[in-house]
């Protein structure tokens, strides 16, 4: 059987341009990029300054010292909140967020809560947004930094980050965002958006797992999360990653290469999706924004009455790979808090499917999809109690049909 894999939001195939870039690496290019006193050291030093130069430009950075090569996007968000806090505390103790940012920037908040910082998480509309004004009303004396996402990876909501930049800097407070799910479907400029810091990770854009970056814009100042050697500028100790660094710049590349055709057809996919899916199953709720503020590639879904998980498990059995959520909520019970937070009750959001598109994803595998998920709505609903509660009369149905 073939594997339709719609879960691009999750986690993203290696291309062979990229695996062929790494290679090198991983062969004749093995120096330590710390080790310049040789030629084996400066070969890979040389590579890391070019790959380092190149991501710069791709992501329209100033200057190419100020990329910083990371393991994962969870730590580039984790140096970010925790760095910036700490770095800052002589000035102030507050930072804002949202209440549907990633587990790595929550996470990284509360643990700053535990340890004397006081965080406000603002709410979010029914589609996901906040408004650069909700950030400004936040802003306290004592506020030092504030972090959005540029787009959220559950239901796909595209912020105002350059708005929400320009109320950061009108107050002189440090702006982050996580923008791991905006490369390779969205235009992102650094310069443009005026962040300080801005989060991405390689394996959501068709690069290799286990490398990132943070970008943090000369003079603003950052503690570090990772103690030792000198590495990246002092910053952010540890060998470098080359091989997964270059797959990580090769993979750019390519994003930022084909951003228009690759949006365009993702944008088709998606849209066939979601009217083709819409259209064909009663009880639905499409969560996440419906106009061009929606991720190219990102269609979420609350089918009543039925469990998310029992849709995958029959989803998996037809082939097709999706997703219930987050990777990171997913294998626990609670319902995602991005769900909760637009406003979705509980027993709606327990029957969400997010299916994420890739720039290969094809018409046919959408018409299978198209064919599949009406048979296994219908065939879950058949046996499940809530349903028949509400085919009785017994239960109101909280979607429209
Ligand atoms: C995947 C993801 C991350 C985490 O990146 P990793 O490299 O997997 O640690 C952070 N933020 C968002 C929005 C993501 O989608």
């Amino acid at each position: 059987m073939k594997t339709v894999y719609l879960d691009n939001n999750a986690t993203t195939s290696v291309s062979q341009e990229v695996r062929e870039a790494m290679m090198l690496y991983l062969t004749d290019i093995w120096g330590n990029a710390s080790s310049v006193f040789y030629s084996v050291g400066q070969a890979a030093e040389d590579a890391l300054a070019r790959m380092r130069m190149s991501v710069a430009k791709e992501l329209g950075a100033a200057n190419a010292n100020e990329i910083y090569f990371t393991a994962s996007g969870c730590e580039a968000d984790n140096w970010a909140i925790k760095g910036a806090a700490f770095a800052n505390k002589r000035k102030g103790n507050h930072i804002i967020t949202t209440k549907i940012e990633h587990h790595a920037v929550l996470g990284a908040c509360e643990f700053l809560e535990r340890n004397g910082f006081e965080v406000t998480y603002l709410d979010v509309d029914k589609d996901g947004f906040v408004t650069p004004e909700q950030v400004e009303a936040a802003i306290k004396d004592n506020t030092i930094l504030i972090s959005v996402m540029t787009a959220n990876n559950e239901i796909g909501t595209i912020m105002p980050i350059k708005e929400i930049a320009a109320v950061a800097k009108r107050h002189k407070v440090i702006m982050h965002t996580d923008a791991v799910q905006a490369i390779g479907h969205m235009p992102i400029n650094i310069v443009e958006l005026g962040v300080d810091m801005l989060s991405v990770s390689a394996h959501k854009f068709h690069g290799p797992k286990g490398v990132g970056l943070l970008y943090i814009r000369n003079g603003t100042r950052i503690d570090n999360l990772i103690h030792g050697g000198g590495q990246e500028r002092g910053k952010r100790a540890a060998t470098e990653n080359l091989a997964g660094i270059a797959g990580l710049a090769k993979a750019l590349e390519i994003a930022v290469a084909n951003l228009d055709k690759n949006t365009a057809h993702m944008k088709r996919m998606r849209d066939r999706l979601i009217e083709g899916l819409m259209g064909s199953i009663d009880y639905v709720k499409l969560n996440g924004p419906t106009d061009q503020r929606r991720l190219c590639n990102n269609v979420n879904i609350s089918y009543e009455f039925i469990e998310g998980e029992s849709i995958l498990m029959r989803l998996n059995m037809a082939g097709i790979c999706a997703s219930s959520g987050s990777a990171c909520a997913s294998g626990s019970l609670d319902p995602s808090h991005v769900l909760m937070a637009i406003g979705v009750p509980h027993e709606i959001a327990h029957g969400s499917i997010r299916f994420s598109v890739g720039e290969d994803t094809t018409d046919e595998e959408v018409d299978y999809v198209l064919e599949q998920m009406p048979k296994i709505v219908t065939l879950l609903r058949s046996m499940s109690p809530m349903y028949e509660e509400f085919e009785e009369g017994r239960l109101p149905s909280q979607t429209k049909r």
